[in-house]
């Protein structure tokens, strides 16, 4: 039966850099509901610019839409998949277990200190690889390593906005550790990203055992 893993974390707590890295380590398919999210923007469609409003506001969209784009990304994870930012509430993870089971849910752990310092420093390519100015630059400044394609900053990492993301990370999305008890492996998001990587695969070892 295909294995899925949920990871959970503020803003910026390195949730996408981990969840990619465990993917390729496991071989399961990485679902970013961020960045399938972004391609509906970037498609330019009708559905993106209402899901863009939202976003760039610092807003969930709505669950109907989430919970379609879930399901038709676990039928095309037959190993299993790393969840990154579905779920994001109760309401999501309910939904969820109607569905597939979970085998562990990794919480990253950061300050809010942290969460906005890093925010500031990240970028990203137009085919969603994603880059820190300080802790994971790319090669040459401002371009990407993979497509060679100039980096921007995110519409929705302003300010103003991460405040708001980060208040409702702590009123909805916190409560998730509660929702999945002892299926939750805590881990301290704020060193190196091989040091987090490391961490995470030395607990996952450790639940198996
Ligand atoms: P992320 O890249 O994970 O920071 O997500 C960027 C934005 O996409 C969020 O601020 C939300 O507006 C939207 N989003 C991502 N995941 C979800 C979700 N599970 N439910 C609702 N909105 C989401």
């Amino acid at each position: 039966m295909a294995q899925h893993i949920i990871i959970l974390g503020p803003q910026a707590s390195g949730k996408g850099t981990q969840a990619e890295m465990l993917a390729h380590e496991l071989n399961h398919r990485h679902i970013s509901m961020g960045e399938k999210l972004r391609e509906e923007v970037a498609s330019g469609s009708k559905l993106g610019q209402m899901m863009k409003a939202h976003m760039d506001n610092g807003e969930l969209v709505p669950d109907d839409l989430t919970n379609k784009m879930i399901l038709r990304e676990l039928e095309r994870s037959p190993n299993g998949a790393i969840l990154d930012g579905f779920p994001r509430t109760i309401a999501q993870a309910k939904f969820l277990d109607d569905h597939i089971e979970i085998a562990h849910v990794i919480a990253l752990t950061i300050s809010d200190k942290t969460a906005v310092e890093r925010i500031g420093g990240r970028r990203e390519c137009p085919k969603g690889h994603n880059y820190h100015t300080k802790y994971n630059p790319p090669k040459k400044p401002g371009f990407c390593d993979t497509d060679g394609l100039p980096l921007r900053q995110r519409s929705d990492d302003t300010p103003a906005t991460i405040m708001k993301r980060l208040a409702l990370y702590h009123e909805q999305t916190e409560p998730l550790i509660a929702h999945y008890k002892s299926k939750v492996i805590s881990i301290n998001g704020e060193p190196s990203i091989p040091e987090v990587h490391l961490a995470v695969l030395k607990a996952l070892h450790h639940r198996k055992r």
